[in-house]
């Protein structure tokens, strides 16, 4: 049976970016899906925007460090994005702009008038706003399949179908047992589990890490006129919408 460097849980684009570039270095790499596909959950629903200030100030230096490979490579289409905020959250969008301008987000400030050029329309109660102008959009299908592809010329082996049930390590390795009971065998196991990366970690006797899945909900609406395909991606200053 092959012994891997590293089998990976998870063909999300994290397990599948990890394929990819652990591959190309050489490694012996297997990736591991429980679903019938790769990118089946957070990978292939996300809304899909690089947006420079997600997930606090702690993540802008990653988000920043990946922005010349997306662009440089076509998977990014500019946007902007606007967090807007009422009379009286005046205090919040002083808040944002302490927190993330130190961190090199190409935020801005920006008043009413400049509100309604962005956003023609939008009620007058929306006073204050900060202006993000290269948020853009992901193509993830598209950067998804391109790790998987790398990783496929780079030799890894992807089973779908194979969701990890059991871990075992014993004499400087892992025996890695999947639903339907095939096993598996690797030095190194990678734990690119996504939502269920707690779970995983509980399998491996390790110490879970506070990970909960939660689900998130989508409203599609379509509008009469249709809106203008440009307009920047809208956020509200307190996080609501
Ligand atoms: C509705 C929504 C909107 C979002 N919008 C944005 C956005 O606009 N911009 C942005 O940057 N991010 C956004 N995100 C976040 C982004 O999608 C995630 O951070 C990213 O996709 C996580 O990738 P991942 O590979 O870690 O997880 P996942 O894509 O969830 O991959 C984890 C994989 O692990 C597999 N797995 C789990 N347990 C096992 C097991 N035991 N055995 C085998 N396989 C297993 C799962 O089946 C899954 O395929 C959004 C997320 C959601 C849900």
């Amino acid at each position: 049976m092959t012994v891997y460097d590293f089998a990976i849980v998870g063909a999300g684009i994290a397990g599948a970016s990890l394929a990819a570039e652990l591959s190309a270095g050489g490694a012996r790499v297997l990736l591991l899906e429980g679903e019938d596909r790769p990118g089946y959950h957070a990978t292939g629903r996300s809304a899909a925007f690089w947006e420079e200030c997600y997930g606090g100030p702690e993540i802008v230096p990653l988000t920043l460090a990946s922005g010349p490979y997306l662009r440089d490579n076509g998977f990014l289409r500019q946007r902007g994005a606007l967090y807007i905020a009422k009379e009286g959250d005046e205090e919040l969008v002083t808040q944002f702009m302490r927190r993330f301008v130190p961190t090199g987000a190409s935020i801005q400030h920006m008043g009413r008038a400049d509100i309604q050029k962005k956003l023609p329309g939008i009620r007058r109660l929306w006073s204050d706003a900060i202006w993000e102008p290269v948020c853009a959009d992901i193509d993830v299908a598209a950067l998804h399949a391109r790790y998987l592809a790398l990783a496929r010329e780079g030799g890894t082996r992807l089973e779908c179908r194979a969701r990890v049930v059991d871990l075992d390590r014993g004499q400087g390795e892992w025996t890695i047992a999947v639903a339907g009971g095939e096993t598996f065998r690797a030095a190194v196991v990678v734990n690119a589990a996504g939502a269920w990366a707690d779970e995983l970690a509980r399998i491996a006797g390790a110490k879970p890490a506070g990970i909960v899945p939660y689900r998130r909900t989508v409203a599609q609406v379509r509008v009469d006129p249709p809106v203008d395909e440009d307009l920047p991606l809208v956020l509200d200053i307190r996080g609501r919408f």
